[in-house]
């Protein structure tokens, strides 16, 4: 133990030798937060407090995991076993486990992901016989999500007036009975979507205070990660359970959150100290994971968001090399450019391939760093995108195992009714959703009762109904003797699903019997591991919640050594020796959907202070100067935020030359690019930095000329050049006002401006006729 306490500093070890109360550790990237919070774990069982006292969540499982396992290193494992930890889906899928029956939902009930989600929506809307067009069901299933996430239950939403109108102002004035059938259809499928495992706990918790009293006994320590990204859902969980014994300790970093968009609120770490008025505070400053040069930069470029806490960030560890800054000319080379230089690096320095990350804006940024790494034959994992679970033939075969345990669970009797086709059409599958809806019970139910209900349905096709009865009931038979693996191999050949995809023999079936065999063999993994830890759970419907609530990043292939890709959203907490930021531009990072406002400006800068401090060693920022989004080849210029880092961090590994501007007058002066000038003055690829090369501040002054140099020909000539940030306007109807910000080119040329009557509005400058003060 001593030994353990000598592994952290001063300032660390305070929060982790903190006694009872409520403690909040807030600190900047790499200062050793989540350190902080194993510690302290370890250190409350040395101290005799029971494991089962101990609840912690997490971001992610495999967090979670990690956490576990440093803890049993310093506290021994049997009593590691006994700690509820995990993220906050998890943990409470499992409380509902035990006392969801006091809402109604079976203890076996169906965790339904996005695409269940979104599918029963569709049903629903159709059903309803509503315009898909307008009545969009991601949109929909988005807005219940939201509704859900703020605790505006089907109830409240009816009673909420300005929720009720701003919907019918959408033109979607039926909203809330889709929220209301969706809710409904739910729990007679026995079933809870990602959202309900947060508002069905918040509910349990305040309808029955017994249940409350017991699980406040039982978590008598809680301590959360990442606390900067909860949302009012989870804080108010926390803030219930806490309530008794306020021995809550959370540790975040106000820079790094960047879940406003999913309702993540950071006012929960400003209100920290007002709901625990005994709140100690804890600060760390100094950075273990990366270089001077790294850490400086991240601080530059983090003082920049007016709206943050005031924090100190520094290392001990070397200066490092500086942040390399590349540009190319398109993404396919962008790509080419990281997929070389993890090439080199490896070679140069014999590092395996997980030590290298490519980090980016949105996924589909990833398929032209895919193709290059494949070209080099460099490993290379994607985390995020289309789950393995969400493949189609693997969903298949799950949604039979999730019927066996739940046969009300609608979508995946929906699923595999008719999979693989055994003449049950969809005409009949209407039918017994009606007399289901009309009945109050799950389609299942109904099938059982088929000789009770007049559903006009011919005798061949009740056959049909009844043998598949019959065999998911035979399924569930052997479910109480078999294990988990034996069970899914069966399934998988007795409902001809193997035969099938083996028959068809193109390669897409082989594929897919492949990804099922690969499913499989998942399965047996997981039943050994149950049986190695002597876990009683070691059954089908643990598997399946696991399964449910995996996320991309929890799981263990085994085959680790590969580059890893992913969003920067994912990467949180994360750290790698060498990371790429690919995609540094305008309208991409920052991204176009967040330049409306400030906070979301400054939500994009706090991603990339995540996205930069993941790095230990070394930082490589890309961008390139045109990029294929939704098909049309655009022309992208640099990120605003490459020039907030301070140029004496920075390395220009291309020169950054005049190129992209003179393109533009080509551009708008003889109304297309002269190509042959173009391939004239691409920079070669991997060219050396030039002597002559512009520094960052002859960069900005060229910049800030760009809009002159630029001024289109033709109508929208009218349109101001001389506006730039901090201009001072008047506006016919708004009134006086500032320029925050100016965004396109041409006829597309926008100022944000912010008016002294309060509003902040974006302007198309052709039609705004703005006088300059
Ligand atoms: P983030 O904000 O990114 O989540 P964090 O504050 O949680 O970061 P940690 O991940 O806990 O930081 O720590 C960053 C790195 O520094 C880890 O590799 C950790 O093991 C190491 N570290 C933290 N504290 C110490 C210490 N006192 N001595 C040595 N290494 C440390
Ligand atoms: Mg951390």
């Amino acid at each position: 133990m001593e030994q353990f306490i000598n592994e952290l500093n001063e300032a660390q070890r305070a929060p982790v030798l903190h006694k009872e109360g409520p403690l909040m550790v807030i600190a900047g990237a790499g200062s050793g937060k989540t350190r902080v919070l194993t510690y302290r774990i370890a250190y409350l069982m040395d101290q005799g407090v029971d494991p089962f006292n101990i609840l912690a969540l997490t971001f992610t499982n495999k967090a979670a995991r990690e956490m576990k396992h440093r803890i049993a290193e310093i506290a021994g494992k049997s009593e590691t076993k006994n700690l509820w930890m995990g993220t906050f889906h998890s943990i409470f899928a499992r409380l509902l486990r035990y006392d969801g029956d006091k809402l109604g939902f079976p203890s076996n009930f169906t965790i339904y992901d996005t695409q269940d989600s979104q599918r029963l929506i569709a049903s629903i809307i159709k059903e309803m016989g509503l315009d898909k067009d307008i009545y969009k069901y991601k949109q929909i299933q988005n807005r219940i999500s939201s509704y859900k996430n703020s605790l505006i239950t089907v109830k409240a939403y009816f009673q909420n007036q300005d929720l009720v109108e701003a919907d019918a102002m959408a033109k979607r004035p039926r909203t809330g009975e889709i929220y209301k059938e969706y809710v409904d259809r739910c729990f007679k499928a026995g079933a809870m979507d990602f959202d309900d495992l947060l508002l069905r706990t918040n509910e349990l918790l305040t309808r029955f205070p017994e249940v409350l009293m017991k699980y406040q006994e039982r978590f008598r320590y809680i301590l959360v990660d990442e606390y900067q990204d909860t949302n009012h859902s989870q804080y108010l969980i926390v803030k219930a359970l806490a309530d008794r014994y306020h021995n809550i300790c959370v540790v975040g970093d106000d820079a790094q959150s960047i879940y406003s968009f999913r309702g993540a609120n950071i006012s929960n770490i400003l209100n920290f100290q007002k709901d625990y008025d005994d709140a100690a505070m804890y600060r760390l400053e100094q950075n273990y994971r990366s270089t001077k040069n790294i850490v400086n930069a991240a601080n530059t470029i983090i003082a920049n968001n007016k709206n943050q806490l005031e924090k100190v960030v520094w290392t001990a560890n070397d200066d490092g090399p500086k942040i390399k800054i590349h540009r190319s000319v398109t993404d396919a080379e962008e790509g080419r450019f990281v997929a070389s230089t993890v090439f080199e690096e490896k070679m140069r320095s014999q590092r395996p391939d997980s030590d290298f990350a490519v980090l980016y804006r949105t996924n589909s940024q990833s398929r032209a760093i895919e193709d290059a790494l494949r070209k080099k034959d460099i490993p290379y994992r994607i985390y995020g995108g289309l789950s393995f679970y969400q493949r189609k033939e693997i969903k298949d075969v799950l949604s039979y195992l999730r019927l066996i345990i739940n046969p009300k669970d609608e979508e995946a009797l929906k699923r595999v009714i008719n999979f693989p086709a055994r003449g049950i059409g969809q005409t009949t599958v209407d039918r017994l959703t009606v007399a289901a809806n009309h009945y109050g019970r799950s389609i299942f139910e109904v099938m059982q009762n088929l000789d009770k209900i007049d559903l006009k349905i011919n005798s061949g096709t009740k056959r049909k109904l009844e043998d598949f009865v019959n065999m998911i009931k035979s399924f569930q038979i052997m479910n109480q003797t078999s294990d988990a693996f034996t069970l899914a191999e069966h399934v998988a050949r007795k409902t001809g699903m193997l035969l099938e995809f083996k028959k068809d023999g193109t390669p897409e079936g082989i594929a897919r019997m492949e990804n099922i065999e690969e499913l499989l063999n998942g399965i047996k993994d997981f039943v050994e591991g149950q049986k190695e830890l002597a876990d009683e759970q070691g059954d089908l419907s643990t598997f399946l919640e696991d399964v449910a609530l995996a996320t991309d990043l929890d799981k263990d292939t085994g085959d680790d050594d590969r580059v890893a890709l992913m969003t920067i959203h994912l990467a949180k907490g994360l750290e790698f020796p060498f990371v790429f930021i690919v995609g540094m531009e305008e309208d991409l990072f920052p991204s176009a959907m967040s330049m409306n406002t400030r906070s979301e400006l400054e939500e994009e800068r706090r991603l990339f202070y995540v996205a930069l401090t993941r790095a230990e060693e070394q930082a490589y920022l890309t961008y390139t100067q045109n990029r294929y989004r939704w098909g049309k080849l655009i022309d992208s210029e640099p990120s605003r935020f490459l020039e907030e880092i301070d140029e004496q961090y920075v390395e220009q590994l291309t020169p950054v030359d005049t190129y992209k501007y003179k393109s533009f007058i080509d551009k708008n002066i003889f109304g297309e690019v002269d190509k042959s000038r173009l391939r004239q003055e691409k920079p070669r690829n991997g060219a050396p930095p030039s002597g002559n090369q512009p520094t960052q501040n002859q960069l900005r002054k060229l910049r800030k000329l760009k809009p002159e140099l630029s001024t289109p020909v033709g109508n929208a000539a009218a349109a101001d050049t001389n506006l730039e940030v901090g201009t001072r306007v008047n506006h016919s109807r708004f009134g006086r006002g500032e320029v925050l910000l100016i965004e396109g080119v041409g006829n597309d040329k926008k100022a944000e401006i912010r008016f002294e009557k309060g509003d902040i509005k974006k302007l198309l400058l052709r039609f705004a006729k703005l006088e300059i003060l």
